[in-house]
């Protein structure tokens, strides 16, 4: 699960890491009245005004804006909140912008320059540990520092057993080239931001930039947390921080239903139970000439409402021209599959899109004939051939 900027940061902060201090602010008013008590607080007119969505590059959208008077504020805040904001990880459609961070200026003149870094905790699934990735090239696109200069990005791997060791933040202080209190300083930094990606059972800590202010102080400027959704229940409160505006609305519905569903681009819908059984389904669909409109597993227990809650979801998707359903009858009969499907397809009304039914399993013959008997528009088939021969017929 995705969480905004601004939550990432208030989780850092309770494991001890400095963070680039805010206030977040739903309107121009409560962004005005954040910036003055910005300024009580750290003494100083300068703010960012940072627009939240689940996406990062913001800044080269026109997302994050420097306002030097409360003036400034309103006049960014207000361009920012409202507007739909396109960044190179949002699509070209964008994605509107309900929220904003109203945080300190922390690139500040002083004694030394600021410094850009970048660092990030992950899992490493081929090695089965937790790394910590880091590079003196932060700020910008990590991805193109990666295939460009990838000798300038360095990895730490983290031994489960005994946790992060003191000569590894030691010595990632020293690759990024600081010394003296800053260094020391990054040493903190290193330690609790571990702290706080293993506590709260996440996959990634993403913080670009991690800054050095001009008076030695270590900073995480930006925050891109992903919580491990199966590690939620342990953690109600940042279950509580899931902003389902913005979710794909088709998969906050599908979530609702116990349903695993993911939108894709295609024009044939699938409802599949099993996972595997749906990736397969979803080739099928691709050698039979057609693009899978979405992944669907409607999971072990396929009955008449999990299958209308399904067609309901893929329908709602105006490019599926067809839909295909897949059911493997292990536990579950296909006879009572069948039924669902007609069940569903009648309350429905009028589905608008050709249906190709293949059920196989226990009772698979009576499944079929329950199908052709029905009268609906619904074509049948037992063998996964047939029924990619019936997705080519219906798509000519
Ligand atoms: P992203 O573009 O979504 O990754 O958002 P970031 O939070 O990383 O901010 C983008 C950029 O805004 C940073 O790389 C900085 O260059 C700039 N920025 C962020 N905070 C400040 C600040 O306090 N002062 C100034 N002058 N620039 C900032
Ligand atoms: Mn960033």
């Amino acid at each position: 699960m995705n969480i905004h900027e601004y939550q990432g940061k208030q989780i850092l902060k309770s494991f001890g890491v400095s963070v680039q201090e805010g206030l977040v602010a739903d309107t121009v008013e409560q962004a005005v009245e954040a910036a003055r008590k910005m300024k009580e607080d750290y003494n100083s007119d300068w703010v960012v005004v940072k627009a939240q969505i689940h996406a990062g590059g913001r800044g080269k959208g026109g997302g994050v804006k420097l306002a030097k008077n409360l003036d400034e504020v309103k006049e960014k805040a207000g361009a920012i909140i409202g507007m739909q904001l396109i960044t190179p990880q949002t699509g070209p459609e964008g994605k509107k912008v309900n929220k904003v961070l109203i945080a300190q200026d922390v690139y500040y003149p002083g004694a030394s320059e600021t410094k850009e870094f970048y660092m990030s905790v992950l899992l490493d699934r081929a090695k089965g540990r937790n790394i910590i990735m880091y590079s003196t090239e932060g700020g910008m696109d990590i991805e193109e520092v990666a295939e460009k200069t990838p000798e300038l990005i360095f990895k730490e791997e983290i031994d489960p057993k005994v946790g992060l060791q003191g000569f590894q933040a030691r010595k990632i202080a020293f690759n990024l080239g600081l010394s003296g209190n800053a260094f020391k300083e990054m040493v903190k930094f290193v330690g609790a931001l571990y702290k706080a990606y293993e506590s709260t059972d996440s996959s990634m800590f993403e913080i670009n930039p991690v800054l050095k202010t001009s008076d030695d102080k270590i900073l995480a400027v930006d925050a891109k947390v992903n919580l491990d959704e199966n590690g939620l229940f342990r953690h109600p409160d940042y279950a509580a921080m899931r902003d389902t505006t913005e979710e794909d609305p088709m998969e906050v519905e599908a979530s609702a239903s116990n349903l695993n569903y993911v939108k894709l681009d295609g024009n044939v819908g699938c409802m599949v139970n099993g996972a595997g059984l749906a990736m397969a389904t979803m080739d099928i669909i691709k050698l039979a000439g057609g693009e899978p409109a979405n992944f669907l597993d409607v999971g072990g227990t396929a009955n008449a409402q999990t299958v209308k809650a399904a067609f309901n979801i893929i329908l709602k998707d105006p490019n599926v021209k067809a839909i295909l359903i897949n059911i493997f009858g292990g536990i579950v009969r296909c006879d009572r599959v069948a039924q669902g499907v007609i069940d569903a397809y009648k309350e429905l009304g009028n589905v608008p899109v050709p249906i190709i039914c293949r059920l196989q399993g226990t009772n698979a013959v009576e499944a079929k004939k329950l199908i052709d008997e029905s009268g609906l528009q619904v074509y049948s088939a037992i063998a996964l051939k047939e029924a990619a021969d019936l997705v080519s017929k219906v798509l000519a």
